[in-house]
């Protein structure tokens, strides 16, 4: 097990814990209790659809769950906020899989009307679609399959995400099979350094998972997207912004259409919060770039110059970058909460205006009209001059070594030695 993985493990350890007791509540509850728990559950809960997606409930990522212990990439938390739920869908597909299969479809029904009109562009999606531990293929053909009462005539672009690793022939064709125009799957590949997505954001996906579904995709005439991550959690903004052209190029080279990113936000249990909460007040990581922000996980200003890097850089692609819609939404609306008034509140705003409308419109001029105007700012000013002095990407290797020693120190008090020196070891495998 790799440094990161191990600390993603212990970082969720409190969490595994929670789900264990609950677990094991729930699995002695007779099954009237049970059942009469799960309605207190979701009777009269919204499901979970935004504009711009219906999240298909399941048990969670299977990447997150590993038979109870939780953990997943390092920048991750779809979970928390809806803990009780995912426990309560382990218990019930455990004791009874067919009342756990309605009760999906009875959500998917709740988000979307027993016959609603289908747009032309439909993005249903669990944390790793095509993988059957969480989507069987029985309950994907009665969700979106031919017997499906959602299904009348076809989809005209199905889109939905899932991990490289979980792409085959075979599950493709089965998701495609109902779609007149194409299917859309998008992965995550995040970086585009494989040592940096597996041994620091803990992705557990190689270049090879990602070209090998690329290809598969390609060969199944399906269309193929990557999501990519702006801030990486424990590094420097500059190393993050330094990073994010090529990631962006990466993407386009694996032949994706569109690449989907994120700005990183400290949410739930991911990495940045945990720096921040146990680590919140060390000088050494703040003087090189690691934590603040508040409940945001990089700076506005940040995005905005990663962003305006990767365009510039690769004009002739600039229209394929798009920002994942509700995971943008809850970005701005964290900056918007961070930044009330004054003068840095007006500056900020611009920035983030220049996103948006990057964002709603695809043109890069209105990224350049944002830095244009926030260029001349006295806090933008003192922003370049904080970036400048934090760690840059030849000082990388330098940031890790310093992170995962105060994270070992944090997490393995009596052992921290023994799993810095395995993280030194790893990390003699890691080149730019
Ligand atoms: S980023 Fe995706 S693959 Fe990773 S834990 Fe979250 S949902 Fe699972």
């Amino acid at each position: 097990m790799s440094f990161i993985s191990e600390l993603m493990v212990k970082i969720w350890e409190p969490e595994s814990l929670k789900y264990k007791k609950l677990r094991e509540e729930y699995d002695n509850l007779s099954d009237g209790d049970f059942t009469a728990r799960v309605s207190a559950y979701f009777d009269g809960k919204d499901a979970d659809e935004s504009v711009y997606m219906t999240a298909l409930n399941s048990c969670g990522c299977p990447y997150w769950n590993q038979n109870g212990i939780l953990s997943g990439c390092s920048f991750c938390d779809f979970f928390s906020k809806h803990f009780e739920g995912f426990v309560l869908l382990g218990a019930l597909k455990d004791r009874n899989r067919e009342r756990y299969e309605a009760l999906i479809i009875d959500r998917f029904y709740i988000s979307r009307a027993k016959e609603p009109n289908i747009n032309m562009l439909e993005h249903i999606t669990g944390f790793d679609s095509l993988n059957t531990d969480e989507i069987s293929a029985k309950l994907h053909e009665e969700l979106l399959g031919e017997e499906s009462s959602f299904f009348k005539d076809g989809f005209t672009v199905l889109s939905c995400e899932t991990r490289a690793t979980s792409v085959t022939p075979q599950r493709v064709r089965s998701w495609k099979k109902n779609v007149k125009g194409r299917l859309r799957v998008e992965c995550g590949a995040e970086v585009h350094n494989e040592w940096l997505r597996n041994h620091w954001i803990n992705k557990g996906i190689t270049d090879c998972d990602l070209s090998r579904a690329a290809r598969i995709l390609r060969e199944e005439r399906c269309l193929f997207a990557c999501d990519v991550i702006i801030g990486i959690p424990g590094l420097s903004e500059r190393q993050s912004i330094a990073l994010f052209p090529h990631a962006f190029r990466f993407c386009v080279d694996l032949g994706a259409m569109q690449v989907i990113t994120s700005p990183l936000l400290r949410k739930g249990v991911n990495l940045q919060s945990a720096i921040s909460e146990k680590l919140g007040q060390d000088s050494e990581l703040t003087d090189i770039g690691i934590g603040g922000n508040g409940p945001i996980g990089i700076h506005v200003f940040s995005v905005l110059l990663a962003v305006c890097s990767a365009v510039k850089k690769y004009p002739e692609d600039a229209s394929k970058l798009k920002f994942a819609g509700g995971h943008f939404d809850m970005y701005c609306r964290h900056v918007k909460e961070l930044y009330t008034d004054g003068e840095e509140a007006r500056v900020v705003n611009i920035a983030l205006e220049g996103l948006c409308a990057f964002s709603r419109t695809g043109k890069t001029d209105q990224l350049d009209i944002a830095y244009e105007q926030i260029n001349s700012s006295r806090c933008f000013a003192d922003f370049c001059d904080r970036l400048h002095s934090q760690h840059g990407l030849d000082q990388i290797q330098e940031t890790m070594r310093i992170v995962a020693e105060k994270m070992a120190k944090v997490y393995w008090p009596a052992d921290w030695k023994e799993k810095l020196h395995e993280f030194g070891e790893e990390l003699k495998g890691f080149s730019l």
